[in-house]
């Protein structure tokens, strides 16, 4: 495996040319909240798959829900005139699970990705089924991440998602996000930022016509833009804006729905009703790629209440209501809500966020230390304190490296370190992945 790594397939997210310089440990096992590698070697897995592992990796109830499912009806067409039980029982699920955020309609989908072309897509059907067609743009964060489809690419606020694919959508603008460490506008208290960056929204809908817009879509805190969350202030200002202008409100829940945050869904830990929600990733805990946009009662109402035929959906994907994806996420949810996933999120990742800032305390490598809602934490790495300067990629590959060695698998992003376990991990491994990010950082510096 080692010899043709890298030299028959291309990875996701990297260059070829790095790959084959510096092959991707090859991952042949995992149990609990561990994985194991093709020599052997074991780690606790702080990248949690890739922020959908919410249960671990040994979840029999899922297991025994697929492979009862396999025997009875593999897969079936949920286009047109035929259905499932599974996804009859998911949608009725998560209407119950969703209804404090508002949302009572599920269209299913294969994954994240797809989730926010979904969205985008019913986004501007809406305006159409209305007769407001002028509203085509989209308005999104920079160093949001919104997948890889053109239409959540467009949307994406890093460039380096963008700009080998461009001409990407027209009509997508992206605002300043509340980012303290770094902005435009050099505030770094929080509820000032978010003041400022609500104020360049709404400017960006006055420079664009409050019109022509669709909708503004954001994640309820940034993922993998390196962990941010915003002032408590900034989604409900969001919401607020969005409402006066009438622009739909897209919670890009991906990553936060499902416990992550601490809260059984982001836009409820900021107290907000979205009119869309992308979700996809926990809601499978990797089992089968599967997603799900959830709908709200006023944009329902409009689909529903259509007598034009505007409301006539022309989207949907072959494994669309898959029946093996649904019964895994009954199964999911069901294991989501028995475990409280959301209280021990909530617990671990306070005390890994303080552990991050006894470690910033330690290593001058450390700019800045992101966390504090659930198990979503990220260290951003400088050269240099005072300058901010950016950490070089050998630098922080091996804390990466060195600490994948010490016990943790940890993920990067740019200059910062990601940290999104399984919400199921326990207080010991809480401190393996501290005493394994010390042991890099130690080597780094
Ligand atoms: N939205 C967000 C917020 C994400 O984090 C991701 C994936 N990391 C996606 C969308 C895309 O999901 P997928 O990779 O399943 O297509």
């Amino acid at each position: 495996l080692k010899e043709h790594n890298a030299k028959s397939l291309w990875h996701p997210m990297a260059h070829p040319a790095d790959s084959l310089a510096n092959p991707p440990t090859i991952v042949t096992g995992a149990r609990g909240v561990s994985i194991t590698d093709v020599d052997g070697h074991e780690v606790v897995d702080a990248v949690g798959g890739l922020w959908n592992v919410n249960l671990g990796f040994s979840c029999q109830p899922v297991k025994d829900a697929i492979a009862a499912q396999l025997d009875v009806l593999p897969y079936y067409s949920t286009f047109r005139g035929t259905t499932n039980d599974q996804v009859i029982q998911l949608a009725e699920e998560l209407k119950d699970f969703f209804a404090p955020d508002g949302l009572s309609r599920a269209f299913f989908t294969s994954g994240g990705s797809d989730s926010v072309e979904t969205a985008l897509r019913l986004a501007r059907q809406y305006h159409k089924i209305r007769g407001q067609e002028g509203r085509t743009k989209f308005l999104s964060l920079k160093k949001g991440y919104h997948g890889t489809h053109m239409g959540g690419a467009s949307v994406n606020g890093n460039a380096n998602f963008r700009t080998q694919y461009e001409p990407l959508l027209p009509g997508c603008h992206h605002i300043p996000a509340p980012y303290t460490y770094r902005n435009p506008f050099n505030e770094s208290d929080p509820e000032r930022l978010a003041q400022l960056c609500l104020q360049a929204l709404e400017d960006e809908i006055a420079f664009q016509g409050a019109g022509t817009i669709a909708a503004f879509i954001m994640e309820p805190i940034l993922g993998a833009g390196g962990v941010i969350p915003p002032h408590e202030s900034f989604m409900p200002g969001v919401r607020q804006i969005c409402s006066k202008h009438g622009i739909l409100l897209i919670a890009d829940e991906v990553i936060t729905a499902f416990g992550r945050t601490g809260s059984w869904t982001g836009s409820r830990h900021w107290g907000v009703q979205p009119d869309l929600m992308c979700t996809a990733k926990a809601i499978t805990n990797g089992y089968f790629p599967f997603g799900a946009v959830m709908i709200a009662d006023g944009v329902a109402e409009v689909f529903e209440s259509d007598e034009s035929g505007k409301a006539a959906i022309g989207h949907g994907y072959t494994y669309s209501g898959h029946p093996v994806g649904a019964a895994a996420a009954l199964a999911c949810l069901a294991e989501t809500k028995r475990l409280n996933v959301p209280e021990n999120a909530a617990a671990r990742g306070a005390e890994l966020h303080e552990g991050l800032l006894a470690l910033k305390d330690k290593y001058g490598l450390i700019g800045d230390v992101r966390g504090g809602h659930g198990l979503m934490c990220a260290l951003e790495l400088v050269g240099d304190h005072v300058s901010k300067t950016p950490i070089d990629k050998k630098t922080i590959g091996m804390v990466q490296e060195v600490a994948y060695q010490s016990g943790a698998m940890v993920r990067v992003s740019g200059p910062n370190i990601i940290l999104s376990p399984p919400l199921v991990l326990e207080a010991a491994d809480v401190s393996t992945i501290l005493s394994a990010l010390d042991a890099g950082l130690a080597a780094a510096s």
